[in-house]
């Protein structure tokens, strides 16, 4: 039996005290200066603890307080209120939401699953993948000593073409198939997020995290000259033209390839250079899509990246969603009899653990992940870097070791929770999940089914 996949994480602390949810405003006048005043009873002390930090000019406050609510319900002339942090609900926006980003931030200190208390106050579907449940009916029957027992769930994936068929000689030899694949011990690859403050030492960071997490990193072509050449085989570099195939890094496995003009030659010239780099065919997501996937397939392509916009929409029709887009192409592949020729990767929005079930129930092989990864480095997606303004948590100076223990912890919890949802769905391999929609419910679908015939007058019947 191989040996078991596992990502170790380790506490990796903030450099920045982060934006807090919610903050303490305590009023002075009408104070009846009682005996014992309720700060006094935190049972935190966070009121004892209270100091400024200096180089933020925060008050600690607000980020020791655990929202117990105590003192606020003790004061006896209600001087002492909780209210929303108008900073933090201002971060990111209706995809990156603050509560995702808090989340993202939590699981970068710790590699833990988050946990947010009892019952879901959200809303019962949304847009995008908040419109997919997973069916979980088998965590009655979860494996025998939980999700690192003895059981094994793998969450590996290829990349490449599958061969359809083996093909044997008259002496029944296996003749040689012209099947190119690779083998990634998860179904995620990091890709750099298209704004950032970032630095070299991000870039070698995110490097050094694909490395160690066994997966791969894309990169595009004009940031490939600040990472060292030892981590070529870690790389996964993307070129917008062909010219720029000349920086071709050393030892690199897979190639992604994003511009139309001379794309055949492209392949082709690469194929000379080494016949063991997988090459990928970057496409956007666009009307049309399906019909240009099945139309690469047939030439010959054996990965395509579908790529959404950065909140995981259609860039031409923004109430089309990421999932749409990777169902499209699925099932157009599945029809043409050509899906296991091809390994398709999807990225865009992908900002939960969960999004990469979903996608990969939808049809997807794997995702690729950019944002959190900023984000694991504390981004509050404020947008100011991409003005050319300062970094309000100075990114471009963390170390590459502080940026790769913090997207390790990050892509560790998102494993775990990928291992939680397919042991729950009574699927034991990543490879398994894909397309695999009767594990999922649909609530478009569902809707449609339940209510669009309600009321409706059937012909021919006569109502009394
Ligand atoms: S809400 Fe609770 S934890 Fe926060 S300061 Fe008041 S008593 Fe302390
Ligand atoms: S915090 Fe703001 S300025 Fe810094 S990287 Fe994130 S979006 Fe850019």
């Amino acid at each position: 039996m191989p040996s078991k996949y596992v990502i170790h994480t380790e506490t990796v602390l903030r450099r920045f005290q982060p934006l807090i949810q919610s903050g303490i405003i305590a009023w002075e006048e009408g104070c009846l200066k009682c005996p014992v005043c309720v700060k006094k009873k935190c049972v935190y002390s966070v009121y004892d603890h209270r100091g400024l930090n200096a180089r933020q000019m925060v008050e600690s406050i607000d980020n020791e307080c655990m929202n117990c609510l105590r003192c606020v319900q003790g004061c006896p002339n209600e001087l002492i209120h909780k209210s929303i942090n108008p900073e933090f609900a201002a971060m990111g926006d209706e995809h990156w939401t603050p509560n995702i980003i808090a989340s993202l931030w939590a699981q970068s200190d710790s590699g833990k699953i988050p946990v947010s208390g009892a019952g879901y106050p959200g809303p019962f579907s949304g847009p995008g993948f908040d419109a997919i449940w997973t069916d979980m009916s088998e965590i009655v029957r979860p494996t025998r000593d939980g999700i690192h027992g003895r059981e094994y769930i793998s969450t590996a994936v290829d990349l490449g073409r599958t061969p359809a068929h083996l093909v044997f000689d008259a002496e029944s030899g296996l003749l040689e198939d012209d099947s190119l694949l690779m083998n990634i011990p998860l179904p995620i690859i990091l890709k750099v997020p298209a704004f950032g403050a970032i630095s070299e030492k991000t870039l070698v960071g995110w490097a050094e995290a694909a490395k160690r997490l066994g997966t791969l990193f894309t990169v595009p072509e004009d940031m490939l000259k600040a990472i060292p050449a030892d981590y070529g085989r870690w790389l996964f570099p993307s070129f917008s033209t062909a010219s720029a195939l000349e920086g071709l890094p050393d030892g690199c496995r897979m190639v992604e390839l994003a511009f139309e003009d001379g794309l055949s030659e492209a392949i082709k010239r690469i194929k000379d250079f080494d016949p063991s780099i997988l090459v990928s065919k970057k496409i956007p997501m666009v009307e049309g899509m399906a019909d240009r996937a099945e139309s690469l397939v047939a030439s010959g392509v054996s990965i395509i990246h579908l790529e959404a916009d950065f909140q995981g929409r259609r860039h031409d029709d923004p109430g089309t969603f990421l999932k749409d887009g990777i169902r499209s192409i699925h099932l157009k592949l599945v029809d043409a009899g050509t899906r296991d020729n091809v390994t398709l990767l999807a990225s865009g929005g992908i900002s939960m653990a969960e999004h990469v079930a979903k996608s990969i129930i939808c049809g997807s092989d794997g995702v690729l992940v950019d944002f959190p990864m900023l984000i694991a480095l504390e981004c509050r997606m404020c947008r100011r870097c991409e003005k050319g303004l300062s970094c309000p948590v100075d990114i471009q100076d963390a170390s590459a070791e502080w940026t790769a223990g913090r997207v390790i912890n990050l892509v560790g919890a998102w494993h775990n929770q990928l291992l939680e949802v397919m042991g729950a769905m009574g699927i034991r391999d990543a490879r398994r999940l894909r397309g695999e929609v009767g594990r999922a419910m649909f609530f478009d679908q569902l809707d449609r089914e339940t209510f669009e015939n309600m009321g409706a007058v059937v012909e021919e019947c006569e109502l009394e």
